[in-house]
C-alpha cells in the first residue's frame, strides 16, 4: 500500500468540534418534551412514558423501551433519543471501586468521567467541556485548550449513566445508588453555564422528571467566575460551591489560575462569600498542594485570614467555610509535585488553629490518570 493510501482514515469521522450536539429528552423540561411528543402525533403520556424509562429506570438505549409501539418508535427515538456518549473505554482502580470511562461524542470530542464508590455513598465526576479554556497549568485539562461546550443532556447522560451502573451492580460491592455528582471533570463549569445549570435542574427534579438527587449533594467546582457565581447564588438550587482557589495571594493565584488577573482573590472570595450567606450552603476552597510553592506555613496563616475577613460579626467567623486540600496530583511535563507530609500537616494546623474546617482530600484512581487534574481524555 502506497504511504499515501495509508494515512487515510478507514472509517470516515466526521471532523471534531463542529455543529450541535444532538437534541435529546434531557435537554428539556418535562412541558418541552410533551411538546415535542405531541408535535409528532403522538400522545402527550409519550413523554412521560420515555422520560421514566431514561430518569427512573436508568435505560439509556431505545432498544430497552419495549413498550413503545413499534409505529411511533422510530420518529420518538430520533426526536429523542439520539446516543450521545459512546463509551471508548473504561479503566478500573481501587478494586473496581473506582470507574473511569473515556467517552466519544457525535462530534468525536473526547471526555471522561470518573465513577467512585465509597462505604457511604457514590460520586460521579462529571465534565462539563471536552476540554477547558482556563490553562491552569497544574492541570492536565488546561494544556490542550477549549475545544467545545457540552451540552445539558451530554453532561446528564454521564450521571444516567453512573446511576445505572450502580443500581445494576456493575460496580465492585453489589448494587447501590448513585447519591453524589461533582463538576470536577473537564471543562470549567461556570464558563457554561446555560447547560450546566439545565443539567442541575434535570438532576433534582424529582422522577421521572429528573433524577430526584439532592442539590446539596451535586457540588459545583469552579476557577471564580464572579459574576457566574453571583448567577448560581440566585438559582433557587442550593448546590454546594466548590472555589478553587490554591493560593491566598494575587501574585501566586495569578499564576497558578490565570483567572485570577481577572478577578481578584479578594473578589472571588467575596462572591464565594456571598454565595455562602445567600444560600445558607458552606462554601468548599479548594486548594492542591504543590510543594514549596503554596504550601508554606504562612501562606496557610494567609489564606484563614482572607477567609475569616469576610465572616466577621458573628462568634464564628470560620463557619461560612470549609477548606479542602488536595494532594498535587502529578500531570505529564508540569514541574510540581505533591507536598511533604509534614507540611502538609502544618498547613491543616495552622489553618484550623484560626478556626477554618479542614480536610485533606482522599484522592482516587491517580494511577488511572483518573484523579482532580489528570483527565486529558487522550485516545489511545
Ligand atoms: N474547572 C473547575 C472544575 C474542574 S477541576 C475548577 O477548576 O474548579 C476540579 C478540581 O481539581 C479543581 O479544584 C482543580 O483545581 C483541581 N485540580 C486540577 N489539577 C489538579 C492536579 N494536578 N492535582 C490536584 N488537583 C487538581
Amino acid at each position: 500500500m502506497s504511504d499515501n493510501l495509508k494515512s487515510l482514515p478507514l472509517v470516515f469521522e466526521p471532523p471534531r468540534g463542529r455543529g450541535k450536539p444532538p437534541r435529546h429528552l434531557a435537554d428539556l423540561t418535562a412541558e418541552e418534551r410533551t411538546e415535542v411528543v405531541t408535535s409528532l402525533g403522538e400522545p402527550a403520556f409519550r413523554g412521560k412514558q420515555v422520560a421514566a424509562h431514561y430518569f427512573s429506570r436508568l435505560e439509556r438505549d431505545p432498544a430497552g423501551m419495549t413498550d413503545l409501539p413499534a409505529s411511533s418508535r422510530d420518529k420518538i427515538v430520533e426526536a429523542l433519543l439520539p446516543p450521545l456518549l459512546t463509551s471508548v473505554r473504561t479503566m478500573e482502580a481501587d478494586k473496581g471501586t473506582t470507574r473511569k470511562t473515556l467517552w466519544r461524542l457525535f462530534d468525536n470530542a473526547l471526555v471522561e468521567s470518573v465513577l467512585m464508590r465509597y462505604p457511604d455513598r457514590a460520586t460521579i465526576c462529571v465534565s462539563s467541556q471536552a476540554g477547558c479554556g482556563m490553562a491552569c497549568p497544574f492541570c492536565a485539562t488546561g494544556q490542550g485548550g477549549l475545544e467545545r461546550n457540552m451540552s445539558t443532556a451530554e453532561i446528564v447522560d454521564q450521571v444516567v449513566d453512573a446511576a445505572g451502573a450502580m443500581a445494576r451492580g456493575d460496580v465492585a460491592g453489589g448494587p447501590g445508588r448513585l447519591s453524589n455528582v461533582v463538576f470536577m471533570g473537564m471543562g470549567e463549569p461556570m464558563a457554561n453555564y446555560k447547560a450546566v445549570i439545565g443539567a442541575v435542574r434535570r438532576m433534582v427534579a424529582p422522577n421521572p422528571d429528573g433524577l430526584g438527587l439532592s442539590a446539596r449533594n451535586i457540588v459545583v467546582s469552579t476557577v471564580g467566575l464572579v459574576p457566574r457565581m453571583k448567577q448560581l447564588a440566585t438559582e433557587g438550587i442550593p448546590v454546594t460551591l466548590a472555589l478553587s482557589l490554591h493560593a491566598p495571594d494575587d501574585e501566586l493565584r495569578n499564576e497558578l489560575v490565570p483567572i485570577n488577573t481577572r478577578w481578584s482573590v479578594n473578589e472571588t472570595v467575596e462572591a464565594a462569600w456571598e454565595y455562602a450567606t445567600l444560600t445558607g450552603r458552606r462554601v468548599s476552597i479548594e486548594y492542591a498542594m504543590m510543594r514549596d510553592i503554596n504550601d508554606q506555613a504562612w501562606r496557610a496563616d494567609l489564606l484563614a485570614d482572607v477567609l475569616l475577613s469576610f465572616g466577621g460579626g458573628t462568634d464564628r467567623p470560620g463557619s461560612w467555610v470549609h477548606v479542602n486540600l488536595i494532594p498535587l496530583n502529578p500531570t505529564p511535563g508540569s514541574k510540581w509535585t505533591a507536598s511533604r507530609r509534614e507540611d502538609e500537616r502544618e498547613f491543616v494546623r495552622r489553618l484550623e488553629a484560626k478556626g477554618i474546617s479542614t480536610t485533606v482530600r482522599d484522592t482516587r484512581g491517580s494511577d488511572i490518570d483518573g484523579a482532580c487534574g489528570q483527565l486529558a481524555a487522550a485516545d489511545g
